[in-house]
């Protein structure tokens, strides 16, 4: 059985959309299966579990690992291309890319990736591989080795894909649920699987309605696109001109519901916010991908304020970016940037909603908030360890002398990999600044 552990250090933590609590000499003890037991001031913990051995980081903050709910692996090396919009920029870089990801390419490409995003301090992550079967089990074998908590799919499409991509429908959905088969609750619950149409444009009636029925069958995810750019919508109106909307396509279909996952979401009007609202559906926000790619402003705090789930994205290669700490203040910066709009409504977006949105509101969008989000006894560990000098500008000081709300407000407007030095999940540790970047697994 392996060591209790105390872990010892600032503890920054989500409690609620605008609300956190911090220790500032906090514990948390995680017991041999990487389970929380106690979370609280060092002392009173360290009282409770006196024969845990204690891993100091009292200089350091503690802060619950970030989601990232909605990226795609082989778009990596085609990460920050900028110039295209949507659809021409899936033409010339992405479908090439997602050609060429055969299984020895994603041999190469997935620790790469994994070892990036944990570097990033991001410990959860809603993956779409392109349509190659072989290489999502190379992506799932992968998640497993490096220690990363991901749900991942296989990219569908039936129709309107080129045709080195372009699949039967029936082998589309044979191959996506033998990978589920295979995958779904892998790892003991930290591998999970995501039917994943890629979007409406690409995909058959009668593939989403059996996307549908196979995902409620084995209780997996469904993550998809939804209104991300102008043209795509218009594209969606010629090809469904039965439907009301773009939203009332997947309606229709059947794949709206709360473990769905829609990516965008920029454009939608008051009767589609009803049907999302309605099925529970969730949310993924991807404000650097919606610049880079000038998609447009997505209005994330009336989304909010109607009570959708919605947690933050890189969407990599869309957007040019892994890191949390930059998506999270483009969410705010997009956000003041609708402020200037003439049918602006709504509050602000202040740095604790946007630390929440890449935690806690995350894990509640991916409904596994009981599991991961926030530090929180009975959750599993899933945390990251950081660096807070380098967000005072003194290089003399330890930055834990500043206040919570300085720290927050310099972490977001300033933060990068450099300041995330160790990330655990589940009490693994998967990735250590100090080892130069080697994946290594404590335990
Ligand atoms: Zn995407």
């Amino acid at each position: 059985m392996p060591q209790m552990r105390l872990f010892r250090g600032h503890i920054l933590n989500p409690i609620a959309e605008d609300r956190y609590t911090l220790h500032v000499d906090g514990g948390i003890v995680v017991d041999g299966s990487g389970t929380m037991l106690e979370v609280g001031e060092y002392h009173e913990v360290k009282q409770q579990y006196p024969s845990a051995t204690v891993v100091d980081y009292s200089d350091r903050l503690i802060l619950p690992g970030f989601i990232d709910t909605h990226i795609h692996l082989p778009q990596y090396g085609m990460i920050a291309l900028h110039g295209k919009e949507l659809l021409e920029w899936l033409k010339t870089y992405i479908f090439p890319a997602e050609r060429a990801f055969t299984p020895e390419v994603a041999d190469t490409l997935c620790p790469l990736f994994f070892r990036s995003l944990l570097s990033h301090g991001v410990t959860t992550a809603a993956i779409y591989c392109s349509v190659q079967k072989d290489s999502t089990h190379v992506a799932f074998e992968w998640a497993e080795k490096t220690g990363i908590r991901a749900i991942i799919g296989k990219v569908m499409m039936d129709q309107n894909a080129p045709d080195v991509l372009l699949e039967n429908t029936s082998e589309s959905l044979q191959a996506s649920e033998d990978v589920c088969r295979t995958w779904h609750g892998a790892a003991n619950g930290r591998l999970l699987y995501a039917f994943t149409p890629r979007f409406a444009p690409t995909c058959s009636r009668a593939l989403m309605r059996a996307v549908s029925d196979l995902a409620g069958q084995y209780g997996a995810y469904i993550q998809t696109h939804l209104a991300e750019h102008p043209a795509e919508l218009q594209w969606v109106r010629e090809l469904f001109p039965e439907t009301q909307s773009y939203t009332d396509v997947y309606f229709r279909a059947g794949l709206l519901g709360p473990k769905t996952m829609l990516a965008h979401a920029i454009y939608v009007s008051s009767d589609e916010r009803r049907l999302l609202t309605e099925t529970g559906t969730c949310v993924s926000h991807c404000p650097t991908s919606n610049l880079f790619l000038k998609s447009g402003l997505m209005p994330l705090r009336e989304l909010m304020d109607i009570g959708l789930r919605i947690g933050l994205g890189s969407d990599v290669g869309g957007g040019p970016t892994l890191s949390p700490f930059e998506i999270m203040r483009s969410a705010i910066y997009v956000h003041t940037a609708r402020r200037f709009l003439p049918d602006f409504r709504g509050g602000d977006i202040s740095p604790a909603t946007a630390l929440y949105m890449a935690t806690l509101g995350g894990a509640k969008a991916l409904g596994l908030d009981d599991t991961i989000g926030s530090l929180d006894r009975g959750k599993e560990a899933d945390f990251i360890i950081v660096n807070p000098q380098r967000l005072s500008p003194f290089s003399t000081a330890t930055g834990t002398e500043l206040s919570s709300e300085t720290l927050l407000s310099r972490m977001i407007f300033q933060g990068d990999d450099r300041i995330v030095e160790r990330t655990y999940v589940r009490g693994d540790l998967c990735y250590d600044r100090r080892s130069c970047g080697k994946n290594e697994r404590e335990i």
